[in-house]
């Protein structure tokens, strides 16, 4: 049996870092694009040099945006003063998907978890803890995931925010535990918004 090509390797290698994809899926894809021609190779491989170019993180609010202020931090018309708290950008996506939500957010990139020996310096807590201080909010929705690690996260906010901040709010319950923001369903997301209590 022939080895296989380096090249091939390099990127079946490459596949397999991803999560959620196995070798054999790796493998596949691989080959995938070696049948499908040149063109859609290099559509892929353009779309990767431009993916960490052509992004950035909003100063303000942490997400990944095209600008800096990102599109919503920039926009006067959505109330700047509430600001909801999400682990990862796709949660951001997932609450616009509900059409219901017109404050600004802010992007933790993670959660708390001594497991992992992350604890709020490796998250963007300061960062929020500043922004208020800078421009003061009228509440705060704490939007973390509901699982332990998100509770544990929204619990040490609520303890830093109590001060600064004259509300902040919780999601309400009816979200799957255990489960991720980004993938409750629309309605779920929006009754657990408008049903959210204090903290
Ligand atoms: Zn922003």
């Amino acid at each position: 049996m022939a080895a296989t090509p380096k090249a091939v390797t390099r990127l079946i290698d490459a596949f397999s870092r991803l999560p959620g994809i196995g070798p054999k899926t790796a493998s596949r894809l691989a080959y995938y694009l070696l049948r499908t021609g040149q063109d859609d190779a290099q559509a892929l491989a353009n779309a990767l040099a431009e993916l960490h170019e052509r992004t950035m993180l909003c100063s303000v609010c942490r997400n990944i945006s095209e600008s800096d202020p990102c599109s919503i931090c920039g926009d006067e018309m959505r109330e700047q003063d509430t600001i909801c708290v999400v682990e990862e950008p796709l949660d951001v996506l997932a609450i616009e998907n509900t059409g219901r939500y017109k404050g600004v957010y802010h992007v933790l990139h993670g959660h708390i978890s001594p497991m992992d020996r992350i604890g709020p310096d490796e998250l963007h807590i300061a960062e929020l803890l500043k922004r208020i201080e800078r421009r003061p909010a009228e509440e705060v929705i704490l939007a973390t995931n509901p699982t332990l690690e998100g509770d544990a996260t929204a619990m040490y906010l609520a303890r830093a925010l109590a001060p600064l901040v004259p509300k902040v709010t919780r999601l309400a319950l009816g979200l799957p535990r255990g489960g991720d923001l980004e993938y409750a369903d629309r309605v779920t997301l929006a009754e657990a918004l408008a049903g959210r209590r204090d903290v």
